[in-house]
């Protein structure tokens, strides 16, 4: 099968990782790379890429299909409709942009156009994630109650464009949007409130890292955290169901499944705990659990690109719809509003 030829914009963290990943690639080729920066098509060059030497001669290269957008957030809408107008498909990385607006002249764009685009939700191919997905979808410790995701860092939040509010920085629009994105495809239900708050340990200007619950209309919750000034960190994912938990410590390690085979025990002793005693909180007899490690899924995030050619093939829809992308900026948008008046916000999404 024909290879499509692609070309990145923007070579810095991720637009290097787009390049290499489509060098890689069984279905994408790579014609070459563009950033606007002198030095960044320079090293480009270096690691034996072609460098345009602008947008221009990206756009009016005809070997050129698809454009990778790995700009900073702020940047993607002009240089996506600017790519659509050309008659290049595009994949922009996430977030897509800041706004419903914003996306909707984008996308706009693209109906016009006639052009394929989609955004690089590449964290929907993290085992971790897929591990969890998979229990919640299988019913196997039933149905999900509450889904707990968060990420941990410890270094702040990157000294870049990402400390800029009006570059699209802080963390709510970089690991929010991977978180938001998981989550919605995991508990698949109207979301009627929104609740978040922000922190700005270390950046004053845009938040570090923030706690958001979003309530679904049957009653499921998810809670989703990001922190970059934790040195000691929570686990990645926890989901609590009707017939048990689920927990997984980070990416490197499998789930950690407790599967409730009786609810009923006779003969719970009060423990001794700290300075008092509890019943309550007393250990299980461990005949009414059933723990154990879940599979490891297998993934190929090569298969973002796998899709994307396929849909410009015609024969596979592609897996990042303007639709789940438009949902998640709605979330954004709505936990931006509740952290502003520190209150939450009921929501039909
Ligand atoms: P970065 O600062 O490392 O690189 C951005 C590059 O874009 C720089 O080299 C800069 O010179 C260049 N640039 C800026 N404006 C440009 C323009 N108009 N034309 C051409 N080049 C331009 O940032 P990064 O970490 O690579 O992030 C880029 C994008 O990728 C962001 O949207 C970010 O959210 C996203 N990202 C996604 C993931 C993921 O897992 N999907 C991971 C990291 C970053």
């Amino acid at each position: 099968m024909k290879k499509r030829t692609f070309a990145v914009i923007g070579y810095g963290g991720q637009g290097g990782w787009h390049a290499r990943q489509i060098l890689a690639s069984d279905v994408a080729a790579l014609a070459g790379v563009y950033d606007i920066d002198e030095a960044k098509n320079k090293a480009a060059e270096r690691h034996g890429m072609f460098a345009y030497p602008s947008l221009e001669a990206v756009l009016a290269d005809e070997k050129v299909e698809a454009v990778v957008i790995a700009t900073p957030n702020a940047s993607h809408k002009a240089l996506a409709v600017k790519a659509l107008e050309a008659g290049k498909n595009v994949v922009c990385e996430k977030p897509v942009e800041m706004s419903c607006a914003a996306f909707d002249e984008m996308t706009s764009a693209a109906a016009r156009a006639g052009k394929l685009f989609t955004v690089h939700q590449n964290r929907r191919w993290d085992v971790d994630y897929l591990a969890i997905k998979r229990m919640a979808a299988s019913g196997e410790i039933g149905g999900v109650i509450r889904l707990e995701s968060r990420i941990h860092g410890s270094r702040g939040i990157p000294s870049d464009w990402r400390r800029v509010r009006a570059e699209g920085g802080g963390m709510l629009l970089d690991w929010g949007v991977h978180l938001i994105d998981q989550a919605l495809q995991i508990v698949r239900e109207k979301i009627v409130r929104v609740c978040c708050d922000q922190t700005h340990i270390t950046c004053a200007e845009v938040d570090d890292g923030f706690r958001l619950h979003l309530d679904f209309e049957s009653g499921k919750t998810a809670y989703l955290e990001v922190g970059t000034y934790h040195f000691l960190a929570l686990p990645r994912f926890y989901m609590l169901c009707e017939r048990g938990s689920a927990k997984i410590e980070d990416w490197r390690q499998n789930a950690q499944v407790a599967f409730l085979k009786a609810w009923n025990e006779k003969d719970v002793m009060p423990v001794q705990a700290a300075a008092g005693i509890t019943k309550t909180m007393a250990p299980r007899d461990e005949r009414t659990l059933d723990i154990h490690e879940a599979d490891r899924p297998v993934s190929d995030v090569h298969d973002f690109y796998r899709n994307f050619c396929a849909a410009l093939d015609g024969r596979e829809p592609i897996l990042v719809t303007h639709q789940e992308v438009r949902r998640v900026l709605q979330v954004i948008e709505a936990a931006f509003q509740s952290a502003e008046e520190k209150q939450s916000v009921r929501t039909e999404i």
